[in-house]
């Protein structure tokens, strides 16, 4: 027995219809897997916010006794704001062996794939347990799964893998670069700008830092390179930047935010050391002199790990060997793969679906791709039960 792709299908329609926009509850999609579980006699744990408005559910299937395999996947999707659909994104349609909706892809594709195999997984004689981790808030910073993670080995069992079904199209990744975004609000002093001297302008002192990050990015574009990655280097970027009251003020407020994305093995908080100590060293004692109130303020605002996969726990050659592939990738985009790992639970990436789709316009996931999904689940069955 194997968990049919109309059944898939299904529960994709089901999951798809509840509005899980990262802003909003997921509390409704919850209740309505954690019913379905119930239907199969199979419990489910939540571990919700401090505001009870969004929950992760773990559940388990099979033997109750630690170790085995979880499949993971978030129940939140990005917004549809801004964006024309040829359809209305929170009903599932389907075109030329395609299933239209948001989240379609990036990944409830993956969670109706785990959900429908319950029953075969329930039927068979499993030498090790399945998990269900089922988390929030991936899309805005991977964090509603931290809660959850510093949960196993506690209140949940660690698994002993754990395969993350982001959009790889079936294919193994193994690594991916970590972003990091920092805020830096600058503090100067007001002056009439025709007499300059009597205050601190916070905006050119934004720009001294600046132009420091733009030397360190040239500075990693020309140091380790990893072929693996497009573009093989630890990107950085200044990504928003806001300053000033009046077109006659010497500016007392500014702020930007900018961000890394290291490569597996680079510390990005060298990074931050660096700039910190030339905000001490080439800005402050200048600000100060003039007015001792200047400030700058430099502080981490999301951090997710860069990942690369362990190599003692065999997940890799395991991956490769269900999923009927020769080589592993590694790609740009984020997951909660490193957070499991540095949890203490070997992380591998593969799920159904393109990335190209996720988070645009008339989102879609083709059907061919939840059936390969579905076998990939099988086999790994299998596995657990041999
Ligand atoms: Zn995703």
């Amino acid at each position: 027995m194997t968990a049919s792709p109309s059944t898939a299908k299904e529960l994709l329609a089901r999951l798809v219809a509840f509005d899980t926009t990262s802003h909003k509850t997921n509390i409704p999609l919850i209740d309505f897997v954690e019913a379905y579980l119930a239907e199969h006699g199979i419990e489910s744990h939540r571990v919700p916010t401090p505001d009870g408005l969004k929950a992760s559910l773990f559940a388990t299937i099979g033997p109750q006794d630690g170790g085995g395999l979880a499949l993971s996947g978030h129940t939140d999707v990005v917004p549809v704001a801004g964006q024309t659909w040829d359809s209305d994104p929170f009903t599932l349609v389907e075109r030329d062996g395609k299933l239209y909706g948001r989240g379609a892809c990036d990944m409830k594709g993956y969670l109706a794939c785990a959900l429908a195999m319950v029953p075969d997984l329930e039927a068979r004689k499993l030498k090790m347990p399945f998990h269900l981790a089922f988390s929030y808030d991936e899309e805005t910073g991977c964090t509603g799964v931290r809660p959850m993670i510093a949960e196993l080995g506690k209140t949940l069992p660690r698994p002993r893998m754990v395969f993350v079904g982001e959009p790889s199209r079936m294919g193994v990744v193994d690594a991916h670069k970590g972003p990091v975004r920092w805020r830096v609000e600058l503090t100067g002093r007001a002056a009439h700008s025709s007499m300059p001297h009597y205050g601190v302008n916070a905006i050119a002192h934004a720009g001294r830092l600046i132009g420091e990050l733009l030397r360190m990015e040239e500075e990693l574009k020309a140091s380790t390179l990893n072929p693996r990655f497009d573009p093989p280097w630890t990107t950085m970027q200044i990504t928003q930047i806001e300053g000033g009251t009046a077109s006659n003020v010497v500016p007392v407020p500014c702020w930007f935010g900018w961000e890394t994305r290291a490569l597996p093995g680079f510390d990005p908080m060298t990074l931050e050391r660096r700039l910190k100590a030339f905000a001490a060293e080439h800005c402050l004692p200048e600000m100060r002199r003039i007015a001792p109130e200047s400030d700058i303020k430099i502080a981490a605002t999301n951090r997710v790990p860069a990942y690369a996969a362990d190599t003692q726990s065999g997940i890799v050659p395991l991956t490769l060997k269900l999923a009927g592939q020769n080589e592993t990738l590694a790609v740009s985009y984020c997951t909660e793969a490193g957070l499991f790992q540095d949890g203490g639970a070997p992380a591998i990436i593969c799920g159904p679906g393109d990335i190209a789709q996720a988070h645009t316009a008339n989102e879609f996931v083709h059907i061919a791709e939840l059936e390969k999904c579905l076998a990939f689940l099988g086999r790994l069955a299998d596995w657990a039960e041999s």
